[in-house]
């Protein structure tokens, strides 16, 4: 079995982050890097929120601002392991980590396993994702050009992906559960703004409709209690995210919600493992934050690993 001083699991901001950190101590951290480098921000367009990038000539996208902070983190000495964890054992040290392919044993451990999107949980939704159903306009927005889409959710989320599907789709319309959204004030304006966006306000989609791809969607409007079929040719879904923190129930203490608790220094209930980003914090969910809390969970494992030497 593999034996590591520092195992990163999760490479999204913050475990590519507590890898460098973790790196410049001179630790040889070995990242898990799951299913996607970079996690959610791999799949993100333009990011005008994380300082440093920008000019006005040039907005930085996700996967760009990945490949310079992978890049970074093994230039000072992370290794990255195409894998995916499957299953832990943190009741003694070392600890245990299962992969699909390999199994480590590991003298501390960073889980930055991330988040991943809601699903609305309606008939059809999985039988048309990827026929018609989203969770993502960056990555499927292309598809719909020319096309009808409409956008579930009334968050940044989907007021961001909603005026980027713009690019392509004819027409975006936003089904909210409520009258007013929850966005921030520059993304609302905007989205107010936009020629191509209206809104069905109040209204919850009950089912995704179609005939090998999407052809509709049934809408409830949840005051009056009507429902109706809409025409649309995509569903993007952007109601919110849940922590991807399955593969440690029972191992360290959550929330009800399943996200990892953690104390001010991203130590969790176990000593020795730390977590950052998207898995302990349902709160921030920024770029910026997820970096900050990697590289404090990286210096908090590196304090903890020279107390116990
Ligand atoms: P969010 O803020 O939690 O918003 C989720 C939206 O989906 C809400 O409008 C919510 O309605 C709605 N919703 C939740 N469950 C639903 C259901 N079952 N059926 C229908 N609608 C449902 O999630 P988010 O937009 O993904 O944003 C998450 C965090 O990331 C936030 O902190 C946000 O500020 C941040 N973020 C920031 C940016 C940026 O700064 N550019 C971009 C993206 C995300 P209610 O409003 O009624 O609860």
């Amino acid at each position: 079995m593999q034996k590591e001083k520092v195992i990163i699991i999760g490479s999204g901001p913050a475990g590519l982050t507590a890898a460098l950190y973790t790196a410049r101590a001179m630790l040889n951290p070995l990242v898990i890097a799951g299913t996607q480098i970079g996690g959610q921000i791999a799949i993100t367009g333009e990011v005008e929120n994380y300082p440093g990038f920008w000019s006005p000539d040039h907005t930085p996208t996700g996967p760009e601002l990945v490949e310079v902070m992978q890049k970074q983190a093994e230039h000072f000495g992370a290794r990255l392991e195409y894998d995916e964890v499957v299953a832990v054992d943190f009741q003694q040290r070392p600890f245990h980590i299962k992969t699909y392919g390999k199994e480590f044993l590991a003298d501390s451990v960073i889980v930055t396993a991330g988040a991943s999107p809601t699903k609305l949980q309606v008939p059809g939704e999985e039988e048309y994702t990827g026929r018609g159903v989203s969770y993502c306009g960056t990555c499927d927005g292309f598809f719909f050009r020319g096309k009808d889409v409409v956008v579930v959710g009334g968050g940044d989320s989907a007021m961001e992906e909603g005026i980027f599907l713009t690019k392509f789709a004819n027409k975006v319309e936003v089904i909210h559960r409520r009258d007013e959204l929850r966005a921030g004030a520059i993304l609302q304006k905007r989205a107010f703004a936009n020629e191509k966006i209206s809104f069905i306000w109040d209204s919850v989609v009950e089912e995704v409709v179609g005939n090998g791809v999407v052809q509709g969607v049934k809408v409830k409007n949840v005051k009056t209690g009507e429902s109706r079929q809409l025409k649309t040719d995509g569903v993007f879904i952007f109601i919110g995210h849940y922590p991807n923190s399955q593969f440690l129930v029972g191992q360290l203490a959550m929330d009800e919600e399943g996200y990892v608790i953690t104390d001010e220094r991203y130590r969790t209930s176990v000593p020795g493992i730390f977590a950052a980003g998207e898995i302990q914090d349902p709160h921030f969910r920024q770029i910026t934050t997820s970096v900050g809390q990697g590289a404090g969970a990286g210096m908090e494992l590196e304090k903890w690993l020279a107390q116990q030497e």
